[in-house]
């Protein structure tokens, strides 16, 4: 229960419910995680090396797919995952404005057209009509991103693009360790990206991956990574001139992931399932203590949908408050609970507007970022910081409560 004394909110010059600031999302580094990457800062490889294929296979086998491809960040494994897919001029690709720019920004740097469809009201994930709604004889891909780690609607998006050859890549950003009817995410959609950004469920500094059970797309995207260039006897245009001997095939990047971060990678996927299992605890907490609360509405979700929870964000009902979101956000910063909004819509950023897209193309998600607000959300969150989560936000809300 609140203590009577701190109801003032600490905006308005009263007591802060916490003294220092409690951050949305922080990693979790053991000694074993220090240690892993000590010995590989002594071994002879620190790129390129054996710890890259160590850390692909496991991220390959704990997802269940039969191909994974490490980057230097989950940005380059989209980009990896457009070339992949063949995207250029020309093409569309379907994708959710209810996501970090990145899942779009994949489609700009191929040359193709982003084409925005909107969200479920309650999931907030891609809604399968409305990508049905925007298909055109064009689009060649469909960037599915399972919002906050709940898993989109992936066996209707996976028939709606096999009938018409269109390629399904999951930016599974936010939903490793996730299971769709039973299946792990990862292996289902054509290509699946993973981040490893330290806020994502297990971090190797900066870092992505492309899983895929396809052996063509495998070899496209490890032809990228690395300049374009092969050594694969194979692909060669010239046999035999030698072992120095390569050839670049494809104007590819330099995207690879080190080995530190890869052995780093490697240590933390062992963490995995009890961190997913700790975020789903708080989450559940946090689902309880605002049931009863009408101002808030939480996030639903759906069965045989299991997910991995990235992000727990609650909507707030704007009619039944006297503020906004900026008043509400800033309250509860003054708080000190580090909460945080995700996302600005992406065609509301300047670079998409300069492109031509507008206001009220996706309404369901241009209302939905009015309201929302993301808490904190990390597995070493303490029971304690929960309740301080909790407490925060019942105090704000029943300041502004109409
Ligand atoms: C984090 C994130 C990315 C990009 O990953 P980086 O590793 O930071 O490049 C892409 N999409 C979504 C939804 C993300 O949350």
């Amino acid at each position: 229960m609140l203590n009577k004394l701190n109801t003032q909110l600490a905006i308005l010059g009263g007591q802060p419910v916490r003294t220092s600031l409690l951050p949305y999302g922080r990693q979790w580094i053991d000694e074993a995680d220090i240690e892993t990457v000590v010995q590989t800062l002594k071994s002879p490889f620190l790129t390129q090396g054996p710890k890259i294929k160590e850390f692909e296979e496991a991220v390959a086998q704990y997802v269940g797919a039969k191909y994974a491809v490490a980057f230097s960040n989950g940005t380059a494994a989209l980009h990896g995952a457009c070339f992949a897919a063949g995207i250029g001029e020309g093409d569309e690709v379907i994708t959710t404005p209810m996501t970090f720019a990145a899942s779009a920004n994949c489609v700009r740097y191929c040359g193709g057209e982003v084409v925005f469809a909107d969200i479920e009201a309650d999931t907030y994930n891609i809604d399968k009509y409305k990508i049905k709604d925007v298909l055109t004889s064009k689009t060649k891909a469909i960037i599915a991103v399972d919002f906050t780690g709940q898993p989109v609607d992936l066996d209707e998006i996976m028939d709606l693009a096999r009938d018409r050859k269109i390629i399904v890549i999951e930016d599974a950003a936010h939903s490793l360790g996730a299971e769709y009817k039973g299946r792990k995410v990862g292996a289902i959609a054509d290509m699946t990206m993973f981040s490893f950004h330290p806020v994502k469920h297990v971090t190797t500094g900066e870092g992505g991956v492309i899983t895929t059970n396809s052996a063509e797309l495998y070899e496209k995207l490890l032809l990228f990574r690395s300049h374009g260039i092969t050594r694969d006897q194979d692909l060669l245009e010239l046999k035999n001139e030698g072992d120095w001997y390569y050839e670049m095939h494809e104007l590819g990047f330099n995207y690879r992931m080190t080995d530190i971060q890869a052995a780093l990678g490697s240590s933390q996927l062992g963490k995995l399932d009890g961190f997913v299992k700790r975020r789903k605890e708080i989450a559940k907490q946090y689902s309880e203590a605002f049931a009863k609360n009408s101002t808030i509405i939480t996030p639903a979700q759906k069965p045989d949908h299991d997910s991995s929870w990235h992000l727990y964000i609650i909507q707030l009902k704007l009619d039944e408050l006297t503020a906004g979101r900026k008043e509400v956000f800033d309250a509860l910063r003054k708080e000190n609970i580090g909460v945080n909004v995700h996302y600005l819509p992406v065609h509301y950023h300047p670079y998409y507007k300069k492109l031509g897209y507008k206001k009220g193309i996706t309404p369901t998600a241009e209302a939905l970022y009015e309201g929302i607000i993301s808490l904190p959300l990390f597995p070493a969150m303490s029971d304690s910081d929960i309740q301080d989560v909790v407490n925060a936000v019942e105090k704000v809300v029943a300041h502004y409560r109409k």
